[in-house]
């Protein structure tokens, strides 16, 4: 039998592009080596966060990541790897993190940003899908000077709408634990979002099923299949051959069946933790909260609070190592009154990362009926929607890369 499209990863982006090729009258199938419960889209921060935001190859990143190192509070590691690819991507990194780069990535992360956002309003006024979302915006904590005396520079003026740089008894009302003696300022950005991920992912994949998209779980596909510049089909773990008009992949930082397919995915797999457990209300923050200098998230969420941090290039363990879990308290407590946390889970996952924070999407350059959907990075839950409705338009429409304004602007395979 052979089917529409089929989505080989049902990940923030797979759901995603599903929900738009839905919309748009095409039969669409899901295939994910798992049963969508707990992939990186479920256990990140749910901060939707593409205002305000510079990228993680911002310029001065390799000296200020080298000071944190020397002071044991880095959240980056690099981890010595055989892996010549692993060294590549760092000379890319280094090589896009300059001042140029940086306005443009932030440019395109607000413009993208503000379509996903809205995109994500419409799925939970329209469809009354109930992912816990809340417009009320991100507060920055700096902790060291010589970052917030920079960033206070570039918001030297009066923007009500966009942000409002808080005095010490504002920065406790939205974050109650910090220690504001030691805290060196913060930043209150109104136009970034937060959600929670697990539940978006539940209630879209709810939606999705609802609609009339089919799910092959627990199925992974090991192979595929290319004659005379199309995909003839996929092979999966139980032997099943699946046959589609258009393939489209979205399998997060697994990059094994592109390479099956010659395509060179510059992206690393870069690994973070989160915490999750409860707290008393007095000392929950109202807002999702970034400690810049220190990486460190803390989301509030409906029964619960999130921090996540970390990220660390070479690793493929997929294991939770304490170590972490408690260098991620340290590094929090250092800056907050200390409050007790109940019913910890801990959590690891995987970013798909590219060096310059553009995600890869597009079709084959070879492969008529193949199309990529990946590296979303360390903003795949922010960017979702909008990648989703570009690669419905490349699909539906028939487009070759060069004729979407939106590949060329906004994809790695371009920029
Ligand atoms: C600690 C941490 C915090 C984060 N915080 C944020 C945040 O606040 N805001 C934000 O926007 N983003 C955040 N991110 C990034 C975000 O989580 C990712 O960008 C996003 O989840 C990537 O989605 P994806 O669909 O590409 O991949 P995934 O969610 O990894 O989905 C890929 C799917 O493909 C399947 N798959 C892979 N290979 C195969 C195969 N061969 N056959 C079948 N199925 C396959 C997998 O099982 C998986 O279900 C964070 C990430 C981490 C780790």
């Amino acid at each position: 039998m052979k089917r529409d499209i089929i989505i080989i990863g049902g990940g923030i982006v797979g759901l995603c592009s599903a929900y738009f090729l839905q919309k748009s009258g095409r039969k669409v199938t899901i295939i994910d080596e798992n049963d969508i419960t707990d992939s990186t889209s479920f256990g990140n921060a749910g901060l939707l966060s593409a205002f305000d935001k510079s990228p993680l190859s911002y310029p001065g990143v390799v000296l200020n990541t080298l000071k944190l190192m020397l002071r044991g509070q880095s959240p980056a590691i690099i981890h010595p790897s055989f892996d010549i690819k692993v060294y590549k991507w760092l000379i890319n990194f280094m090589l896009n993190a300059n001042e140029k780069r940086t306005k443009k990535t932030m440019m395109l992360f607000e413009k993208y940003g503000e379509i996903s956002l809205n995109l994500y309003e419409k799925m939970v006024n329209e469809d009354k899908l109930d992912f816990d979302f809340h417009r009320d915006g991100m507060l920055s904590v700096f902790t060291e000077d010589k970052s917030y005396n920079e960033r206070l520079k570039k918001y030297d003026y009066i923007d009500e709408e966009r942000f409002k740089i808080l005095d010490k008894s504002e920065l406790k009302e939205y974050l109650p634990s910090a220690n504001s003696d030691k805290i060196k300022g913060a930043i209150l950005f109104k136009k970034n979002a937060r959600f929670d991920p697990g539940l978006t992912m539940i209630e879209l994949k709810r939606h999705l099923i609802e609609s009339g998209v089919e799910f092959i779980l627990n199925e992974k596909i090991e192979s595929i299949r290319v004659e005379a510049k199309e995909v003839k089909h996929l092979v999966s773990s139980k032997n099943n051959f699946y046959e589609a008009e258009h393939y489209i992949m979205s399998t997060g930082y697994q990059t094994i069946l592109a390479s099956k397919c010659n395509k060179d995915l510059m992206m690393t797999p870069a690994k973070g933790y989160s915490i999750t457990f409860e707290m008393d209300k007095e000392f929950t923050p109202k807002v999702s909260t970034i400690f810049n200098d220190l990486f460190v998230v803390m989301t509030p969420r409906r029964n619960n609070v999130r921090f996540t941090s970390k990220l660390e290039i070479g690793s493929d363990d997929t294991s939770v190592v304490q170590k972490q879990i408690e260098s991620i308290k340290k590094n929090f407590f250092e800056y907050n009154e200390k409050f007790e946390m109940r019913n910890e889970k801990y959590w690891t996952g995987f970013r798909p990362l590219t060096p310059n924070d553009i995600p890869l999407i597009g079709r084959d350059e070879d492969i008529n009926n193949l199309t990529y959907a990946m590296g979303l990075g360390w903003l795949g839950m922010t960017f979702g929607p909008a990648v989703g409705t570009i690669i419905n338009d490349l699909v539906v429409n028939d487009k070759k890369n060069a004729q979407s304004d939106d590949i060329l602007m906004f994809s790695g395979f371009y920029q």
